[in-house]
């Protein structure tokens, strides 16, 4: 069978500190949150390397939700290990430790069961792996990326060049700003437009997220969260959940991507709701029908 869905990213082992609680050494990264995201909605493969220290649960975990044929696993090196703290403002991350271990010299493969694949997201990671991994693939329909800080401080040429290669981007706010030195948001997704992709969509948490395309903005506020424990990975379920509901309708006009920003902001809205990946794992697709109607309701004026 073809494969459908590709993502490509980061899996990690997280530590995260916010005021309330600390949880060291979780199963996180780009890749981890937006495939199981993505899988709400289609089945979904993941690619991505992890290290010798990779538990074997978080594993066994992976392999139930996904197909990971397209996982590496490293006996040389640890798994990328991300150490990042929120103070009572959840909306602010402050990086502690960015710890690449075996993303530093990654070496992308992809198996020939995914040379197909007809949707490939680049999430979050280096953009030259990225692009690299984009390489193997013969033709894909729908190309989305994501990215953040560290790379745009790091390789931001190589992030502009990523962008020319792709249909879509997802960034939040303040990345956009950083990427362009841009302080309004509007200007921004112009910006990105015409760097290559046909849309861009930027984040703005609890903020909402903004669409451009064909050039329109579409603004759409966040689902309201009362119940907040870890935001990390909440940019990465709303571009897994984007992207699988693109992968889901195949085609893309206004109202798919109008409708696949709901879905993102749905699945970012449960992210967030508890530790890691979580919540994420153990929401239904009726849960996600239920928040859908909810959301559906408060929207109509
Ligand atoms: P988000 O909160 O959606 O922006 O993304 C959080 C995830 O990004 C975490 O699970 C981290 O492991 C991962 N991450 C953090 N920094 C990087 C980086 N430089 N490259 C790739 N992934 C990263």
């Amino acid at each position: 069978m073809n494969n459908v869905l590709t993502v490509v990213g980061s899996i990690a082992l997280d530590t995260t500190r916010t005021p309330f609680h600390t949880v060291e050494r979780t199963l996180g990264g780009t890749a981890t949150f937006s495939s199981i995201s993505a899988s709400k909605y289609v089945p979904t493969s993941i690619v991505g390397i992890v290290g010798h220290d990779f538990p074997t649960s978080y594993l066994e975990l992976l392999k139930n939700l996904l197909d990971i044929r397209g996982l590496t696993i490293s006996e040389q090196e640890k798994t990328f290990h991300f150490d990042s703290s929120f103070g009572y403002d959840l909306s602010k991350r402050t990086t502690n430790k960015t710890e690449l271990n075996v993303i530093s010299n990654y070496q992308s493969t992809i198996p020939d069961a995914y040379i197909d694949s007809e949707y490939v997201y680049l999430a979050n990671n280096d953009p030259v792996q990225n692009m690299n991994v984009l390489d193997l693939f013969s033709k894909p329909k729908l190309i989305m990326c994501d990215t953040m800080d560290f790379w745009i401080m790091n390789k931001r040429d190589e992030v502009i060049k990523m962008m020319n290669k792709v249909d879509g981007i997802i960034l939040n706010e303040s990345e956009a700003k950083l990427l362009f030195k841009e302080s309004n948001i509007f200007k921004c997704a112009r910006l990105l437009n015409s760097n290559g992709p046909v849309f861009a969509v930027i984040n703005k948490g609890e903020n909402g997220s903004l669409l451009f395309y064909d050039n329109e903005f579409y603004p759409l506020p966040a689902y309201p969260t009362e119940i907040i424990k870890d935001p990390t990975g909440a940019g990465d379920s709303f571009g897994g959940a984007f992207m699988g509901y693109l992968s889901q309708q195949g085609k893309i006009d206004s109202r798919t991507l109008k409708n696949a920003m709901v879905h993102g902001n749905i699945m970012g809205s449960f992210a967030i709701q508890d530790y890691g990946i979580d919540k994420l794992v153990k929401i239904s697709s009726d849960d996600i029908k239920k928040r859908h109607e909810k959301y559906k309701e408060i929207l109509s004026f």
